[in-house]
Parts: structure tokens; C-alpha cells; sequence
């Protein structure tokens, strides 16, 4: 293939142009961003999570405290009944029955309002958990807000770059011959760069330092032939 000498250097200008893009599209920068925002929605993911279960195990346990409540409650009204019956001065045997009862009932009572100081115990660790849950959200929710402001200022501003590169690769573009640019555009699909200079011995595109016999049938080519590496098939431009 015929390329003018000039037409071999601009296609190399827009290699470079290219491969800028490119840099810039796929940023470490951007990347970096990506996976901080993957991370603080992860915490954030985990974070509601937790205070769903939290909320949960909360409303469950008030639940087990009414009933607890209730327990103590029917207890205690037996027993005042109970005291009330020993006071009315009955048979040794029904006072030894009743005696019998109140002791039990006591018992019973302490058993239950020990297991209601344990619930309401817990229920006071669930809620100091809820509330430091949710008083964590806002500020992991501010970080992921400067993130966001981080990825869009840094979409903008490759926007912008990537922009003013188009604009440089059109006025390079405007004066390649078209076909030279429709077998660069085929060679750019299929390889990660398409044109390269030949410097020394080396390939820029492989990077790989040519046999002798390949370089002398490089060199030795007319100075418009469009020559290509035999090892990684790119176009290469000799100096
Ligand atoms: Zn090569």
C-alpha cells in the first residue's frame, strides 16, 4: 500500500490521539472512584440491613415485654386476692393451703419480673444499636455524595478532554487519504495499536526487536510503502 511519508506521520499523530482517548475513557482515576462508591454502597447496603434486623428484634421483643407484663400483672392480682382471703381468717387448713399458694405465687413473681428486667435489659442494648445505626447513615451517606461529586467532575473533565482530542484527531483525520484511515480503523479493532514507529530495530506496537532478514526488507522498501511488523501485523511508520 501507498501512503505519502506525511499521510504516515499524521496517521501516527492519531494513533497517539487514540490511544489518549482511550487512557482517558478507562482512567485509573475513574476506576479508583468506581470501586469507592462500590464500597461505601456495600457499608450502606450492610448498614440498613443491620438496622432492619435491629428494628426487627425490637418490635418482636416489645411485643414478649407486654406479654411479660400481662404475666406480672394476673401474678399480682392473684396474689393480693390471696391476701386478702388469709386476712379473712379462715380454717388452719385453707390458711395452710393459702400460705402454701402465696409462696408460690411469690416464687412465680420474682421468676417473672427477673425475665422482665433481662428483656427490658435487652431491649435497652437494641435501641442504643438502632440509634448508632442510624446515626452512622447520614455520614456515610455524605461520603457517597462527595464521590458522586467526584465521579461527575471527573466525567466532565474527560468529557471535555476526550472533546478537544476528537477535535484534534478530525483536522488530522480531514487529510489522510480514506482508505488508509478505513485499514487503520479495521487494524485498530483487531489490535491494540494499529500504527507504530519503527525505532532502531524495535516494533512500538509489540515492542518486540525485529530479526535482521524482517528489518533489511522493512528498510529497504520504498519510503511511501506502508510496510507492517511481521510479528504483530501493525502499520509501521520508519523514521
Ligand atoms: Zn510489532
Amino acid at each position: 500500500m501507498k501512503v505519502e511519508r506525511e499521510q504516515q506521520r499524521r496517521l501516527l499523530e492519531v494513533q497517539g490521539i487514540d490511544t489518549e482517548i482511550s487512557r482517558h475513557r478507562h482512567g485509573a482515576a475513574a476506576r479508583e472512584l468506581d470501586l469507592s462508591m462500590k464500597d461505601l454502597t456495600d457499608q450502606m447496603g450492610g448498614l440498613r440491613r443491620r438496622l432492619v434486623a435491629a428494628e426487627t428484634e425490637a418490635s418482636d421483643l416489645q411485643r414478649e415485654i407486654s406479654r411479660s407484663e400481662e404475666d406480672v400483672r394476673r401474678v399480682r392480682a392473684r396474689l393480693e386476692r390471696d391476701r386478702d382471703l388469709a386476712d379473712q381468717g379462715m380454717s388452719a387448713k385453707v390458711q395452710r393451703e393459702l400460705q402454701h399458694e402465696l409462696a408460690s405465687l411469690q416464687r412465680r413473681l420474682a421468676d417473672l419480673e427477673d425475665a422482665e428486667l433481662e428483656l427490658m435489659q435487652r431491649q435497652e442494648d437494641l435501641e442504643r444499636l438502632v440509634e448508632e445505626l442510624r446515626a452512622s447513615e447520614p455520614a456515610l451517606a455524605e461520603k457517597m455524595a462527595a464521590v458522586a461529586a467526584q465521579q461527575s467532575a471527573a466525567a466532565d473533565e474527560t468529557r471535555q478532554r476526550v472533546d478537544e482530542l476528537q477535535t484534534q484527531r478530525e483536522s488530522l483525520v480531514v487529510a489522510i487519504d480514506p482508505q488508509v484511515m478505513s485499514r487503520y480503523d479495521a487494524l485498530r479493532g483487531d489490535l491494540p495499536v494499529a500504527v507504530a514507529p519503527l525505532t532502531g530495530t524495535q516494533c512500538g506496537g509489540c515492542r518486540l526487536q525485529l530479526p535482521p532478514a524482517d528489518l533489511a526488507e522493512l528498510t529497504s522498501a520504498d519510503a511511501d510503502d506502508m510496510v507492517s511488523c511481521p510479528e504483530c501485523g501493525c502499520l509501521l511508520v520508519r523514521d
